[in-house]
């Protein structure tokens, strides 16, 4: 006899997710999420520009049928409800606008993350499969102790409440990941040669606002070479650390932590950014809205600014101005083409 109760393996459960919400992808759309943002903002009827489509709301519900293993189980249905997914849903809008706005990223990403998680992921975003690809992204790219999830009668409740570089940035694999190494100019240290690897770029604001563009400066002072005491224990040499290099070569995109600047270290993001040597471009931003601990983010199309707040029932909006009250949790730029 089998058990009552059946739960699937995340990875039956996300073939079955996949397979079954291409079955009954029945609505016929003619464009697919992309096409259909970039011909709203392009369209110069003002009335006209509507976003009124929810676009990849907060939360979700997703009701799944059990695989064919589970027939003989009840229930046959097992419902998983997602909770404060704005640690994710940025980020989401944000790696799709960037891989369908560049011809050659998917390819690239794909790389770090599987081509069959990029191919997956820009499937279910251009088909308006908001529930779906946030799955996709918990049980592909998150590791369990990410996220807590408890089981209801026959509903599964995952809960991302945390924070966004966390549940979002560090599972992006080895994509961004720099290394400096350091040597120690004693030569009895314990440790004389080191090699340090960061997965993610976190950028640290000045202690005094430098004269020429702070973020620049802080970028620069992150890739630059330097010397500093040693720690090793015992040891009194200098540690001479070498400029700062990307492991698999420049990124197609980098997200720049900023969630330790204070705004008025902020008043100027530069548009363009000089990253060990490579040309990188604004193309996104996330938000942080500290009294509520919820995130929301900037990016834009075809030089048009949007905001995506999941929460808000405009889902997007043209930005005419930058958006009050709000702290810059991380900073997207993409890699300026060769031309
Ligand atoms: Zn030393």
């Amino acid at each position: 006899m089998e058990s009552k109760f059946c739960i699937l393996t995340e990875t039956e459960d996300l073939k079955t997710l996949i397979s079954s919400t291409e079955d009954s992808l029945q609505i016929e759309r003619t464009k697919t999420l992309f096409e259909e943002i970039r011909a709203s903002i392009n369209n110069n009827d003002e009335e006209d520009r509507s976003f009124w489509r929810p676009v990849l709301p907060w939360g979700g519900v997703y009701t799944i049928r059990a695989g064919r293993k589970a027939i003989s189980c009840t229930p046959l249905y097992v419902k998983i409800s997602l909770k404060n997914t704005c640690t994710i849903d940025g980020f989401l809008m944000i790696l799709y606008v960037i891989l369908r706005d560049n011809q050659s990223f998917p390819r690239e990403v794909g790389i770090f993350l599987g081509r069959q998680f990029v191919e997956h992921f820009l499937y279910l975003m251009d088909s308006y499969d908001y529930t779906t690809v946030k799955m996709l992204w918990i049980w592909d790219r998150m590791s369990k102790r990410q996220y807590r999830s408890v089981i209801h009668h026959a509903a599964l409740e995952i809960d991302l409440f945390g924070n966004e570089h966390e549940n979002f940035t560090k599972n992006l694999e080895t994509m961004m990941s720099t290394m400096q190494e350091s040597l120690c100019t004693n030569w009895s240290c314990p440790a004389r040669f080191q090699e340090f690897i960061q997965k993610t770029i976190n950028i640290n604001p000045p202690h005094e606002l430098p004269p020429r563009d702070p973020i620049q400066s802080a970028v620069d002072e992150f890739f630059c070479p330097k010397i500093i005491l040693c720690k090793e224990l015992g040891c009194n040499g200098l540690r001479e650390f070498s400029q700062r290099v990307f492991c698999h070569g420049p990124p197609p995109f980098v997200i720049l932590n900023m969630q330790l600047w204070k705004s008025e270290e902020l008043s100027y993001v530069p548009y363009h950014l000089a990253l060990s040597q490579h040309r990188y471009s604004l193309e996104g931003a996330t938000l942080f809205n500290k009294e509520e601990h919820h995130y929301s983010a900037a990016f834009q199309i075809d030089g048009y600014w949007m905001h995506y707040d999941g929460l808000r029932s405009d889902n997007l909006i043209l930005l005419n101005k930058p958006p009050e009250l709000l702290l810059l949790s991380s900073l997207v730029y993409i890699r300026a083409s060769d031309k």
